[in-house]
This record gives structure tokens, C-alpha cells and sequence, in this order.
């Protein structure tokens, strides 16, 4: 058996465990990052970057069908979908390498294998039937969460499947009911549809993404429903009330995640929360005074942004001591529907007690017109009193850069201004949905007074 030490080992090569690995070398410190299987997590192998480059696709295929817009004359050969995901898993195998590359200039050493807890500095790490023992001062656990399975369900990966294996299909289902009508659920029913699926689309709640704001909700159902797809709400048991599971070729479960759970956590005195997440303070610490957990793992906001941000408290805070706090105050939510939607509001958003709203329709956005892309619109709350803007909800074209934008101006208490915005923009739609909240914008027709 052999054996090594370390002052920081990581767990897990996705974003969280790899922002920390890169930012613990940055600190100085001698660091390992510990992987069971491909470099660069679910947000590589099976999550953001698959589902986005598969959303891409779609997109290209859509411009080049609507090319005629522009005054060109152009066939579409018929689509061989396995060509598609030959060149998804091209591109992701290129950015591991990249990954790779960063973690060999900043000295990181990357052992294989599944990592599990001997003692609180101990792992054990095993790969193909052979063990070895890793010491470290202080280790990073960023393992991740897995698809939630549903009990009594069998899950035979051909016909009942769930987002990973969705991902890797070579050939476009004649039809997909899909189960659950959250982030991946409505992603895959926009990627499938848009690829000539029949979608059955079938939500729990009342209405799709049940945390998000109606208006940005209603829009997505309205933009699935043009491309064809079934949306079914109230749907208490999906699998119980349809009655003819028989007449999909494939059923998708996409009802959430579960946390990662081999770890021998009690090994090391972890504790971890009643839904099997590890629990952590705003150090990224968990109970274990020298252990820290980011990421899914810790179960906040389940997303590779603030994965990655985790990954760099965590490595700062190991390396240096305590010293920075996680600030989730502001986090923005995007969604790759056709359009794709984002929104961002500050956190205690609901103290605020005089609001008043905005909305730029992209019909009247003169970049919208240029691009082809007029579905959508800016809607932005505005506290009256300091006229800063509290939340932006965005559906359009272009919204997931938009929103970075937005994330900033409320992170900072911007108020908007004009000689900002670059004209022609979809940056300016947030600019008039903020003027509109004053009965100001320049850009709209004015409104009837009863
Ligand atoms: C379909 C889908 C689409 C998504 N799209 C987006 C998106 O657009 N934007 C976004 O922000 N988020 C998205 N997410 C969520 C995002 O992928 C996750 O929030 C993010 O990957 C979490 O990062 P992480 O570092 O915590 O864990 P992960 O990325 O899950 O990485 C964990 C790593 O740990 C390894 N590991 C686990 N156990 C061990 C062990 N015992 N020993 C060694 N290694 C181990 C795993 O093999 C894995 O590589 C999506 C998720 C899915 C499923």
C-alpha cells in the first residue's frame, strides 16, 4: 500500500473541486485532487456543457432554416443526431484536456480513484483493486450529487432513463415523456422537441419551474407548446396518473438530485443533513474542523457558478485560515428553453415593500429586429425610493449574458444609466425596462391613462 501527504487534498474534479485545487496551488499550497472517473464532473461530462452544446445544435439548425431571413438560399441535409453528439463529446474531451493543462502548471497532482474517509486527515483511495492511503492537513470534499431515482421504478437506462444517459442517445426517440418540469426537464424537452421528439413534458406542481416568477413560467410553457411539446401540470404521480407508460419509447426522469453518498463520512465525524448533504457553515467548513464541503455536495444552490465560488472560499479559507464567507445574495438562474430565460433578484427582495416593475417588450429592441430573435422581453423591479433595481426576470435571446450584467447592477446597487449601453444592444432592454418603471422609456408607445 502507498502513501502520501498533502496540505490540501480535493475530492472530486468538477467545478467546485477543481476551482479549489487550482486556487489552493495559487495559495501555496502541495495539492491532490482525487477523481473516480472523468475529469471535470457532471458539469463537464453529463451537465452544463453537453446540455448547452446540444442547445447550440438545435440553435444552428434553427438559423440555418430561417437563413432565408437574411437572403440566402440554403437546404438543410437531413440531421444524423449521432453526428451531433460525436461532436458534443469532440469538444468536451478537448476542454478536459485544457483542464488538464491548467492543473499541470499549477502543480496539482491528480490520482484516479474513489476516495473514502479512514480518519479526519486519511483517505483511501482505490483504483482497479488497489489501495492507497493519502494524508492531508486539510481536505476539500466536492463529490457531487447523482439524478434522483424514483423508489419502486425500474430504472433500465433503455427506456427508463435519466439526464445522464438522455445525453448520449444516438438517435432522436419518435417520443419522450419526460418527468419533472424543472431546469432539466424543460432543457431537454427544448433540445428533443426542437430535434423532432414528441414530448410529453409532465410537472408536479401547477406550473413549470415552481419557483420561478409567473410571467417568465407562463412564457416558457408558451414557447414549448409552439414547438409542439405536451405540458402537463398537477400532475401529483406522474407515473401512476398516466395511464399508458406503453406508447413512449423513452420516459426521462428529471426530478432532481440526491447527494453522493460512499464516502465513510462518519469515518472522519462529517455530519451531513436529513437529506444526506453535508453540512456546512459560511466558512465552506463542515463539522469536522480541518474538512471542508462545496458545491452540490453541500446542497445550497446545486448550480457550477457557485460550485465554483465555493471551490475558491473553501481553498482560501484551508490554506489561510478562515476568512471569507459565502455571499449568495445575489445568484442568478438561467434556462436554455428556445428562447432561454434568466432572472436575478437580491435576496431579501421580499423586505422591500415599495416596488414598482418595468417591462421592454423585444419587439421594440432594434438589435432583437437585426438578429431575428424578437420573442421575449426585460422585466425589472425597482425600489421607489432609492430607484435602484431589485430584480431583473429576462426571456430572450442572449438573456444568459444579459444577466451577468444584471447580477452585477444589483450586486452593486447600480442605478442605470443611458451613456452605458451600447447601441445596438439586447443590453439596452435592460436600461428601458428600468425607465419604464419611472413611465419613462423613450423606446415604447405611450401608455393610455384610464
Ligand atoms: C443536465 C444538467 C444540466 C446542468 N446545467 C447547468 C448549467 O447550465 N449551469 C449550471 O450552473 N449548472 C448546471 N448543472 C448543475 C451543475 O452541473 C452542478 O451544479 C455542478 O456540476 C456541481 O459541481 P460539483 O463540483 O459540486 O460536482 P460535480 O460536477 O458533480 O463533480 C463531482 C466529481 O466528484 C467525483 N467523485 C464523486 N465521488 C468521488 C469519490 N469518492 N472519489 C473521487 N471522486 C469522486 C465525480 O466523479 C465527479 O467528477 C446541470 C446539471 C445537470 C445534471
Amino acid at each position: 500500500m502507498n502513501s502520501d501527504k498533502y496540505d490540501i487534498a480535493v475530492i472530486g474534479s468538477g467545478p467546485g473541486g477543481f476551482t479549489a485545487a487550482v486556487r489552493s496551488s495559487q495559495f501555496g499550497a502541495r495539492v491532490v485532487l482525487i477523481e473516480k472517473s472523468f475529469m471535470g464532473g457532471t458539469c463537464l461530462n453529463c451537465g452544463c456543457i453537453p446540455t448547452k452544446f446540444l442547445w447550440q445544435a438545435l440553435k444552428m439548425k434553427q438559423k440555418i432554416q430561417k437563413s432565408y431571413e437574411y437572403g440566402f438560399k440554403t437546404f438543410l441535409e437531413p440531421i444524423v443526431f449521432a453526428d451531433i453528439v460525436a461532436k458534443k463529446d469532440k469538444n468536451i474531451s478537448s476542454i478536459r484536456k485544457g483542464m488538464d493543462l491548467v492543473l499541470k502548471s499549477h502543480d496539482v497532482t491528480v490520482v484516479s480513484g474513489a476516495a473514502s474517509f479512514k480518519d479526519k486527515n486519511t483517505l483511501r483511495v482505490l483504483n482497479d483493486g488497489n489501495s492507497t492511503n493519502i494524508f492531508a492537513d486539510k481536505i476539500i470534499i466536492a463529490v457531487g450529487t447523482d439524478p434522483l431515482i424514483i423508489k419502486n421504478l425500474e430504472f433500465d437506462r433503455v427506456k427508463i432513463i435519466d439526464s445522464t444517459d438522455v445525453l448520449n442517445l444516438q438517435k432522436i426517440p419518435k417520443n419522450m415523456l419526460i418527468i419533472g418540469g424543472g431546469v432539466i426537464g424543460i432543457e431537454m424537452a427544448t433540445i428533443f422537441a426542437g430535434f423532432g421528439c414528441h414530448i410529453t413534458l409532465a410537472e408536479r406542481e401547477n406550473k413549470l419551474l415552481p419557483n420561478e416568477d409567473n410571467e417568465i413560467s407562463e412564457e416558457i410553457k408558451k414557447n414549448l407548446l409552439r414547438q409542439d411539446v405536451e405540458v402537463l401540470t398537477e400532475c401529483t404521480n406522474a407515473l401512476d396518473n398516466l395511464d399508458n407508460m406503453d406508447k413512449y419509447e423513452k420516459v426521462l426522469i428529471a426530478t432532481g438530485r440526491t447527494p453522493k453518498g460512499d464516502l465513510n463520512l462518519e469515518k472522519a465525524n462529517i455530519k451531513i443533513t436529513k437529506n444526506g448533504f453535508i453540512e456546512t457553515d459560511e466558512f465552506c467548513q463542515t463539522s469536522t474542523s480541518n474538512i471542508y464541503a462545496v458545491g452540490d455536495i453541500a446542497g445550497k444552490t446545486l448550480l457550477a457558478y457557485t460550485a465554483q465560488n465555493e471551490g475558491a472560499i473553501a481553498a482560501e479559507n484551508g490554506v489561510k485560515g478562515n476568512s471569507i464567507k459565502i455571499d449568495n445574495s445575489v445568484v442568478p438562474q438561467v434556462v436554455f428553453a428556445m428562447p432561454q430565460s434568466s432572472s436575478v433578484k437580491v435576496s431579501n427582495f421580499l423586505n422591500y415593500k415599495d416596488i414598482i416593475f418595468g417591462k421592454f417588450s423585444l419587439t421594440a429592441s432594434s438589435r432583437a429586429f437585426i438578429e431575428n430573435e424578437r420573442l421575449g422581453f426585460v422585466k425589472c423591479a425597482v425600489d421607489k425610493v432609492t430607484k435602484r433595481p431589485l430584480a431583473f426576470w429576462i426571456i430572450g435571446a442572449h438573456c444568459d449574458e444579459l444577466v451577468n450584467t444584471a447580477s452585477q447592477i444589483l450586486k452593486n446597487g447600480i442605478k442605470l444609466s443611458r451613456e452605458t449601453m451600447f447601441h445596438p444592444s439586447f443590453g439596452e432592454s435592460l436600461f428601458n425596462a428600468y425607465e419604464d418603471a419611472f413611465g419613462m422609456c423613450t423606446e415604447i408607445t405611450r401608455k393610455k391613462v384610464k
